[in-house]
Parts: C-alpha cells; structure tokens; sequence
C-alpha cells in the first residue's frame, strides 16, 4: 500500500534545473535557500507562482506532487527525517486530516492572521486557506429553474423526483457540503436530506462536475450540484454551446449561505526550512499570489480584500457561508456514514 503510494508519486522540478526534493532529505544538513512543497494542486499556472516567489526572495522552490492522502501518509512515514516544509492540498476535509495526522504546525503569524478570515484558517492556525469554491445548483435553461428552487434543502424536494443528477458521495465536494449541512442543521436532518435528494435520482450517481453539467446541458437531468471554477473550464466555442443551456443558482442566499471549499496549506511539523516555509505561505496570501492562484483554476481568493478577477466572477456576486472551515473537517466521517445509510453510492 505505501509502496503504490511511493510510487505514484510525480517528481517535478519548478525552476530552470530540474531540482528534486529528495537531494535534500539529508537530516543533517542545515537549512538553505530552499523550500520543499508537497502538493496534491497540479495546475501549470502555480508554476509561475513558484517562479515569481524564487525571483523576489532568491528561495529556490521543489516540490513534489501526489494526491492528498498519499502525501500525508508519506510526511507520516518519513517523520522526522521528511524534507516536507509546506502541504498544500485542496479540501478542508483533507488539511483536517492533515492536522489529525499531526503532520502540521502551528504558524504565529500576524501576516497570516491578518490576510486570511478566522472562519478559512485553522483555528490553531495550522493550515490556512488559500482559495474558495462555490458548490452551487445548476439547472437545464430550457427546462427552466424548477419553482421554489433555492437552497441545498430543496433538492431533498419530491417535486424534483427522477430530476436530480449527482456525482458518487465519495467525492469530497459532496461529503464537504453534506458536513456543512451536519453543522449547521444537526445529523438527523442531514440524514434525512441525503435520503430526500438519492429519492430524486434520475440516474446512478455517475462520473464528475464536468459530465453532469454535460448531463443538465442534454436534459438528461434538469439538476446538479458543481463547483464553480468547472463552469469556467467551458470555454471554447463549442463548450461555450453547452455552458449556454445552463443556468446556475447559488443556494441558501435567504438563509446559511452558499457552501464553500477551500484549497489551503499548512507547515509540516519536522520542516527543515520552517523559516522560508512561512515566508512562501505569507507571500501566498499576497494580492499578487492571490491572483495567481484564484485565476489560475478560476477560484476566489481567501485572502481579506482581494477581488476576484477569474472566469467565475461573471457567474455573479454572492453570499458565502461563513462556517468555519474546520467543522466541515471535524463533520466528514459522519457525512460519509450518512451517505452510506442513502444509498448514495
Ligand atoms: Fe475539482
């Protein structure tokens, strides 16, 4: 199991030369210019980001990518030995069990504190937000929104019986979201709101954000719930097409809010350069960094006052639940359970 772990890893060198993390896993060497970034975020444009953070401060940035849970279970093995300085994963879910794992510390940083809101941190401050998604309803334009449909409760509705697509509950967006609903409402009517929307099925739950906006777009369904920035990735003229048969609704705006994920980062416990890891957290919190990485995968950026630019602000503007993230951390095993006793497989 560790050796599959291992071995899927992706090394990738972000600078000019291509630098390897392993070069520095020496225990014994003291810090240097350098940070070493376990991420399970693989977009090309965190490249640039890396790139402009070497320019401005001379740190040379390696970095090693592989899912979420491989990563963690990996910074676990190699304890104190590990040449990790900083995990960056997306999923509040995922830097819970990050913390759990006791691979983070906490950062005292007033940067930090100040930059990114209480509710998008840790509160122990050892991981904290960086970008935000919006888990909202989409529906088929030609269909029209179904009457009365605002809020994530309403797709628990019988009116929407055989209307409702939905991805697997395996997905950690919708075992976010239905973690969100635990905190807010309480297990029970959680439950019963897992129940209400696997009743409304029109189909198995079936492959990811991008086919069930294609599924909404056909009729195969008149509803679903995707992230935002997958609208943004339907951008050519011929996606264009079928992004124009959709409508969206971002849900709760009379009552919780709109769900929202984050992506984040935390500094591992046993970094060798916790200093330069701090400081590449910091300067991920700038507005220039910010940009960079919201625009990147059309997210909205964490950071106190800083608007977003990407593809998703033309979705509209729109009030998120300000739950803090953690409680969707400290709610996802339950959320699992009640997937589980749905039947939404
Ligand atoms: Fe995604």
């Amino acid at each position: 199991m560790k050796n599959f772990a291992l071995s899927a890893l992706a090394l990738v060198g972000a600078g000019t030369l291509s630098a390897c993390a392993e070069e520095s896993a020496n225990p014994a060497a003291p810090a240097t210019g350098e940070v070493n970034i376990y991420t399970s975020r693989h977009y090309d444009t965190d490249l640039a980001l890396y790139e402009d953070f070497t320019r401005e401060t001379g740190i040379k940035v390696n970095r090693i990518e592989a899912d979420a849970d491989a990563l963690i279970e990996r910074i676990a093995a190699e304890g104190e030995f590990s040449p990790a300085d900083l995990f960056i994963t997306v999923d509040a879910g995922r830097l819970w069990r990050a913390e759990e794992a006791g691979i983070l510390a906490p950062v005292d940083s007033q940067v930090l504190a100040e930059r990114i809101p209480a509710n998008l941190r840790d509160p122990e401050n050892r991981w904290f937000g960086l970008t935000t998604r919006a888990r909202i309803i989409i529906y088929n334009k030609a269909k029209g929104a179904p009457e009365g449909l605002d809020t994530y409760a309403d797709l628990a509705d019988p009116a929407l019986r055989g209307r409702v697509c939905m991805r697997s509950s395996s997905s950690v967006y919708n075992v976010a979201l239905l973690a969100s609903i635990i905190a807010h409402e309480g297990s029970d009517m959680a439950a019963a709101w897992a129940k209400g929307v696997t009743a409304n099925f029109a189909r198995a739950p079936q492959g990811n954000d991008m086919s069930n906006i294609e599924a909404v777009a056909a009729g195969e369904c008149d509803v679903s719930l995707v992230n935002t920035y997958y609208l943004a990735r339907f951008d050519t003229p011929e996606k264009r097409a079928i992004l124009d048969k959709i409508g969206v609704i971002f849900p709760n705006q009379g009552t919780t809010g709109t769900h929202v994920n984050l992506s984040g980062a935390g500094v591992v416990a046993n970094a060798p350069n916790r200093e330069n890891a701090v400081r590449f957290l910091e300067y991920l919190t700038s507005d220039k960094a910010q940009g960079f990485l919201a625009n990147g995968n059309n997210e909205y950026p964490a950071a106190n006052g800083v608007a977003p630019t990407s593809a998703v602000q033309a979705l509209g503007r729109f009030r998120p639940d300000p739950l803090r993230a953690a409680e969707i951390g400290r709610n996802q095993a339950r959320a699992v359970e009640l997937f589980n006793a749905a039947r939404w497989n």
